[in-house]
């Protein structure tokens, strides 16, 4: 599954698909009318359920500044959007208070142009409310966009920053969907939360205002109810919070399936092991308690709102009750209580929204607390305040007692020194696991040791600049990662300002320019995951050719295990003897005759550096290399002998 299709999966089922608002736990849109208020008087409908947010963690209090910091930059939309909704929430108080006006005055009197004009009012009102709608949709949704792309950006460019044990220990779904469903949903936090809580405080002061001015004692009576709304509300809300959290985490799960089972490896694998039925099964298993988890979340509650829609019909009960025993007093007309009955749902919907506003707040926040957490993570590697930069450098690279562990457990190095003089092709060497790869990282500091230091010319890693090592460091890989570009475009990442004459140059240096020609449209083929793809043989290769181009003093290579073909491995020979002529050069030797042709071999064991010399010494020592030597070239040729 593609992370694109991921993200869309996730935010599908969390509900929060462009424009349909963040759903998270919504009840799929009912809306259920308060007071007997049908469509019918045209006078609007009370909508009561709460809207949920994601599950409830603390949030820190510094975290409500920080958002309040992002917005800051919005500050005249901002007022832009109070004035709409101050305005918007006036414009909402006009209808009843037109209808009281044809029933108690154009109608007694019988004042056809007062009708007219209260006529044209009804009309006219929904146009100017729907253009002020339209500006303040326009300027919502350049704030949460706004938002979206300042926290997209910053996202991204820290997660540049951060080290590799990050990527080493997150699953990559779960970053992918902090940049796509978490940021996305800060939009449907501008537009829902915050937007929604500032309209339904004016509204109801606004009604407030207007229903006691108009009838104290009625206003009393409709205000009296309000707790018996606002308390199963929260209940209900709070149960459908912690489903929405457990729909959440089966979502994942079932992102999680998809994402490892449909991907091409995973797929493979299935396939081979005919584990079709097995996946299928494991995969219905999970969208079942998925289903029954959305299921209960629709309906929890129901109840709940039944008695609660009673509740609703009793607020214009009392007030029929209460304004027709006045009316017939004489002390009350009856348009006062038909405007009064309407100006409730204007009353009762906000209120009921309200009341979960600690709910709604705690979930927006807890969305701008997720991507806070991936802001907040230090980057474990940077560059120290002052550091300063490598000088070009001749390339005397020395480990001194250097320790290192991943967990901060297991010892994956220990007590490591070693030199490697200017020039020097040095080898490390050893069983698999012995922590090769673990010593070669630390040189471009992937990671920073534990204990001892890392020194390059003298200069201790920790004390320079980042960009200034990784500068004069070259990287080899068993295999090369390609964008999704073209060939071209893949070389020239190296160097980008680099000439067509360097890049084929360093092309043929690599053994790949003759290939890459042959190719449909040569450098401009595409290449990566749904491109041309190159053969065991050949993906070292533009890996070289890289190398080649950045041209930097210290090289680490990390030579391909597995077997290749002689003209493969032949081409590949020949490419690495010039790349590490001149530079020092770290390799991790599967081939006899890079040991053969090292000035230096390390051999590693379970962390420890257990021997070091040249081949003629070490083999005749009868140690660890003595014995590697014996099991892996043993009756071998020298090309192809793999090693470690
Ligand atoms: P080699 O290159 O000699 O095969 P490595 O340096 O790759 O060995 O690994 C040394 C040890 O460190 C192994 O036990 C391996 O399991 C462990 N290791 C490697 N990478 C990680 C990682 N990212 N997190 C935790 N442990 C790791």
């Amino acid at each position: 599954m593609m992370p694109g299709a991921l993200a869309w999966a996730r935010a599908n089922a969390r509900g929060e698909m462009p424009g349909e608002g963040l759903r998270i736990g919504s009840i799929g849109g009912a809306e259920r009318l308060i007071g007997g208020l049908g469509r019918g008087f045209g006078l609007g409908q009370v909508q009561y359920e709460p809207k949920e947010r994601d599950r409830q963690t603390p949030i820190p209090r510094d975290h409500y500044r920080r958002v309040a910091g992002y917005l800051k930059p919005y500050g005249r939309q901002g007022i832009g959007i109070l004035a709409c909704v101050c305005i918007s929430s006036v414009f909402g108080l006009a209808p009843p208070q037109i209808v009281r006006l044809i029933i108690d005055r154009a109608i007694p009197q019988a004042d056809l142009s007062l009708l007219g004009w209260l006529v044209a009012g009804m009309i006219g009102l929904p146009v100017v409310a729907g253009l002020i709608s339209v500006l303040q949709n326009y300027l919502t949704i350049r704030v949460g966009q706004g938002l979206m792309y300042d926290l997209r950006n910053a996202l991204y460019r820290h997660l540049q920053l951060l080290s590799l044990r990050f990527y080493t220990s997150t699953r990559s779904g779960e970053i992918i969907s902090r940049i796509g469903n978490d940021v996305a949903a800060i939009r449907e936090v501008v537009r829902g939360t915050f937007i929604g809580i500032l309209t339904n405080f004016f509204t109801v002061i606004a009604t407030l205002v207007v229903i006691f001015g108009m009838n104290w004692q009625l206003a009393c009576l409709a205000v009296a109810i309000l707790p018996t709304f606002i308390l199963p509300t929260r209940r209900v809300g709070r149960i459908r919070q912690r489903l929405t959290a457990e729909t959440q985490e089966q979502q994942a799960e079932l992102s999680a399936h998809m994402f490892e089972t449909l991907h091409l490896g995973g797929f493979v694998l299935t396939q081979i092991f005919g584990r079709e039925e097995y996946e299928s099964e494991r995969f219905r298993r999970i969208n079942e308690r998925l289903m029954g988890l959305e299921i209960r979340q629709v309906m929890a509650g129901r109840w709940f709102f039944l008695v609660l829609s009673l509740f609703g019909a009793v607020g214009p009960a009392l007030i029929y009750w209460y304004g027709g025993y006045q009316a017939i007093q004489g002390q009350l007309t009856v348009g006062v209580i038909i405007a009064f009955v309407a100006y409730l749902a204007n009353l009762y919907r906000p209120i009921t929204q309200l009341a979960s506003v600690y709910v709604e707040v705690q979930g927006a926040m807890a969305v701008f607390a997720r991507i806070f957490e991936y802001l907040d993570l230090e980057p474990e590697v940077r560059s120290r305040p002052g550091a300063h930069p490598l000088p070009p450098v001749q390339g005397r690279i020395l480990f001194d007692q250097v320790g290192f562990s991943y967990d901060g457990e297991m010892r994956v190095l220990e007590g490591i020194s070693f030199a490697a003089e200017p020039g020097q092709l040095v080898a490390l060497v050893g069983p698999s696991g012995a922590g090769k790869t673990t010593a070669t990282y630390l040189v471009p500091r992937f990671y920073d040791p534990d204990a001892g230091r890392v020194t390059i010319d003298g200069h201790n890693l920790k004390e320079v600049d980042l960009g200034s090592l990784r500068g004069q460091i070259g990287m080899v890989t068993q295999e090369t990662f390609l964008f999704h570009a073209s060939i071209r475009e893949n070389l020239l990442y190296a160097r980008p300002e680099a000439t067509q004459e360097e890049l084929v140059e360093a092309a043929r240096g690599a053994h790949i320019h003759e290939l890459i020609e042959g190719l449909p449209q040569g450098y401009d083929t595409l290449v990566g995951e749904r491109g041309f793809r190159l053969s065991g043989g050949e993906k070292q290769r533009p890996s070289i050719a890289r190398a080649i181009l950045k041209n930097p003093r210290i090289l680490i290579l990390d030579e391909a295990t597995s077997s290749l073909d002689s003209g493969s491995e032949a081409a590949i020979q020949a490419a690495m003897e010039p790349l590490m002529k001149g530079r020092t050069s770290l390799v991790i030797a599967h081939r006899l005759s890079t040991v053969l042709s090292a000035d230096k071999i390390l051999v590693f064991d379970r962390g420890k550096l257990v021997e070091e010399g040249t081949h003629a010494e070490l083999s005749g020592r009868g140690g660890l290399y003595a014995r590697l030597c014996a099991q892996q070239f043993r009756g071998r040729t020298e090309q192809g002998a793999p090693m470690g």
